[in-house]
């Protein structure tokens, strides 16, 4: 047993206000044995043959076989888009576009206790967050997007926009159907038809989305959904019928994305990594300040691109917030995903929970001081305790890299000037947080913080109508708002 699990073996702290188990039925949900790919509206057995199961990250239970997606298949799908998008999608009118769009939206939150148990199930989050916060807003971006849709010459005036074409869409396995809808929904307002890739850890929301497609009985091949591995996504990058390419995930292969699209035209849009400061100023309101930096990083297990990962804490009041935050951290419960009291679900997969023991035990190696709250992790799926480390050295890497995990890093600063430095010293510009009572220094710090998202006393909140995006090694381009309609678009 390394020190990390002897630590977080401990059992858990007696107290007054022990919880009874809160569990959410998974009756809702009707898991198939086996899924194929979604191409031109049927259900289509892959030509590679290929089926890998996908594992539920809190009990390591196989869920179901999904099919793997071959470069015939993706051909197939890029092919179907392309005939829905020339046949009908493209001359159909805006206003029936929109209407379409509002359906999906409608089916979304009808059907929105399923697709949370769904997403619970097969990622780990837990169900408070799911059916909270990735449904209503995967529902709230159709929505959004159904009402541009018949508006698009008023969101870009004396410009005629147009759809591309085809879009092939990647997305990851933090928020699949969240992802699923921040991709499609722009992509159908402008008039474009998707293939799009799940995550191989996640796939199953976007395949009961299926569901939803016919439901709304939108034209066969509008949405096309194959299921696979990092080489579907690699055929569907480089496919020639590809007008536009929109990925989520890694810088790494983001970069990879890059070179392969470069020189042939196709339009890209890249939402990679970050490493985000959330910093607070002595004057902020401190409880409220120790809320967020709770939310900011143990959101979602920190599976979070614009995670709040480095806290930055102006000298005077670092004491104070850190025995407040290690209080909070106490309280915070880590367990079945299902369960509606859970505060910190499962970790996605085996192989993710590697990767943050490794760069946990690196900040130890590297000197920083951890702190993680006793608590009791199930025998059973892949878990990390929230923590935290203090003593951080801007040069660890702790501070540098993105753990995509529950761990935050501590820094500190004496001004303004040097919070800035210090939040701007990383290869990332996602995202950043400002805690502060004075609205002159919020907008100060946010004409100096080079980061595509700045929230003020508040973080992780999102909003269809709010673009998303980041600078340097966080990607490029926008999601959501009227912004988030340009990248599907050309103009004559
Ligand atoms: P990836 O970037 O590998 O995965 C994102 C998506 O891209 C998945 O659908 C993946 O498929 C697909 N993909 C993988 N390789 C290629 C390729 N060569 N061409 C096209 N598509 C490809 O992220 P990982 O899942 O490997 O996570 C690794 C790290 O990335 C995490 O630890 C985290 O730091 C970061 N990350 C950042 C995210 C963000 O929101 N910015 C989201 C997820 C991860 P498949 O999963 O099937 O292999």
């Amino acid at each position: 047993m390394t020190e990390i699990e002897k630590r977080q073996d401990r059992s858990p702290v007696p107290s007054a206000f022990d919880y009874a188990p809160a569990p959410e039925s998974r009756e809702i949900v009707t898991l198939e044995d086996r899924y194929d790919l979604f191409i031109g509206g049927e259900w289509v057995e892959p030509n590679s043959g290929e089926y890998a199961p996908t594992i539920s990250p809190s009990s390591e239970e196989p869920l179901a076989e999904v099919a793997y997606a071959g470069a015939e298949d993706v051909g197939s799908a890029v092919e179907a888009a392309r005939e829905a998008f020339e046949n009908g999608w493209s001359d159909i009118t805006p206003a029936e576009r929109a209407k379409y769009l509002y359906r999906l939206a409608r089916i979304l939150q009808e059907r929105s206790r399923e697709f949370a148990v769904l997403e619970s199930l097969d990622g780990g989050k837990p169900i408070r967050e799911s059916r909270d916060v990735d449904l209503p807003l995967s529902a709230a971006h159709f929505f959004y997007y159904a009402g541009w849709a018949d508006k698009l010459e008023y969101a870009f005036p004396n410009r005629k926009p147009k759809p591309l074409g085809v879009a092939g869409q990647i997305i990851p396995w933090n928020f699949p159907l969240l992802m699923l809808s921040w991709k499609i929904a722009p992509a159908l307002a402008a008039g474009n038809t998707v293939v799009l890739k799940p995550a191989e850890s996640t796939p199953l929301t976007a395949l009961l989305f299926c569901d939803v497609v016919r439901q709304a009985e939108l034209p066969p091949g509008v949405v096309n959904i194959v299921t696979g591995d990092g080489r579907a996504g690699a055929e569907l990058v480089k496919h020639p019928g590809v007008d536009k390419v929109a990925f989520t995930g890694s810088t790494d292969v983001g970069k990879e994305i890059q070179r392969a699209v470069a020189g042939t035209g196709k339009k890209l849009t890249l939402e990679l990594g970050g490493k985000a400061a959330n910093i607070i100023f002595d004057d902020a309101p401190l409880d409220q300040a120790v809320e967020g930096i709770i939310n900011g990083i143990y959101f979602n297990q920190g599976h979070v691109c614009c995670a709040g990962s480095r806290l930055l804490v102006q000298e005077s009041i670092y004491e104070q917030v850190i025995a407040k935050l290690k209080r909070r951290m106490g309280t915070l419960r880590v367990g079945d995903p299902l369960d509606k009291n859970t505060d910190i679900g499962a970790i996605n997969s085996k192989e993710q929970l590697e990767k943050i023991k490794e760069l946990v035990a690196a900040g130890e190696e590297e000197g920083a001081e951890i702190f993680q709250p006793p608590c009791r992790l199930p025998e059973k799926g892949w878990w990390f305790a929230p923590t935290v480390f203090t003593n951080v050295a801007q040069s660890y890497r702790v501070a540098q890299e993105e753990i995509f995990g529950p761990v935050l890093s501590v820094l500190t600063f004496r001004t303004p000037d040097e919070a800035v430095e210090k939040a701007n010293n990383t290869p990332y510009g996602l995202s950043a947080g400002v805690w502060t009572e004075k609205g002159s220094r919020i907008l100060s710090m946010a004409q100096r913080l080079r980061a595509g998202v700045i929230w003020a006393n508040t973080y992780n909140r999102f909003d269809p109508a709010s673009p998303f995006g980041g600078y340097k090694e966080s990607g490029f381009g926008r999601e959501g708002g009227r912004h988030g309609l340009e990248p599907y678009m050309r103009f004559e």
